[in-house]
């Protein structure tokens, strides 16, 4: 019997009755199991296998089956706070997307799980409401590249290689390279300017982490900035349909706050 700490990426329904729910668990990466009955008013689980939720599940591990039978699963954090903003909620749907497109079958993956729980828990803080959770995503996508090999050095200019100053002239998000005034000299910049500027203040966050970072300048354009970057590295990125609805939220935040 195994127990272990699992956050669910994904759920739907299977026949009538049952759901299929897709889990990144902290031991044993990602795990499929299927629910039977859970449609019932009187499910064992309640909000423990709901999508972003963190629970303790408990299962036997058949390797011979895709799908597993869980026996018990409780919740450790709903992440309350965080459904309450949409466009948070479309964040954490775009991060669970990403992690379950790359996880490797069978295979564990501590590091993400560590990586996505510490994100859903800022999401989730009381501050997170408003602007405090500005720069999530942001950080969670530099750390993913980190932890799959494409390291995005934010403080150095990639042509002189002096340490940068002052915010970027210029971003090339299918290299991740940056490059500094002197270097980008009559050339205009194809970045836009809250891009370089949210990614300066993300470099300036990593080199204070106790300096927690409140508001992100631009924070879809280095959303977005980001996410190429890792598109060009990782394929399977173009498939990501949250992105889509994420899209929509946007338009409709920035709709409403206008
Ligand atoms: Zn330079």
């Amino acid at each position: 019997m195994i127990k272990t700490r699992a956050i669910v990426l994904h759920r739907f329904a299977y026949s009538d009755s049952s759901f299929i729910v897709k889990a990144l668990t902290e031991e044993c990466g990602v795990v499929s199991f299927i629910i039977k009955g859970a449609k019932r008013k009187e499910s064992p689980f309640k909000g423990a296998l709901d999508p972003l939720a963190l629970s303790e599940v408990v299962f036997r591990q058949n390797p011979n089956a895709e799908l597993q039978f869980i026996k018990e699963a409780s919740i450790i954090n709903w992440h309350g706070e965080l459904r309450n903003s949409l466009l948070n909620l479309a964040v954490a749907q775009v991060m669970a997307e990403i992690v379950l497109r790359y996880a490797p079958p069978a295979t564990p993956i501590p590091e993400e799980f560590a990586l996505l729980k510490q994100a859903l828990e800022e999401f989730d803080s009381p501050a997170a409401g408003a602007t405090g959770a500005d720069s999530v995503f942001s950080r969670w996508l530099l750390n993913i590249c980190d932890l799959w090999g494409y390291h995005l050095e934010l403080g150095v200019c990639s042509r002189c290689e002096k340490v940068l100053t002052e915010p970027a002239a210029d971003f090339f998000p299918e290299s991740g390279a940056l490059i500094c005034k002197q270097c980008q000299g009559v050339q205009s910049a194809r970045a836009r300017a809250e891009t370089l500027q949210g990614l300066w203040e993300l470099n300036l966050a990593q080199n204070n982490p106790e300096q927690a970072l409140q508001k992100l300048t631009g924070r879809d354009f280095v959303e977005n900035a980001l996410l190429s970057y890792l598109r060009n590295h990782i394929g399977f990125l173009k498939e990501i349909h949250s992105l889509s609805w994420l899209q929509e939220v946007r338009k409709l935040c920035s709709a409403q706050s206008t």
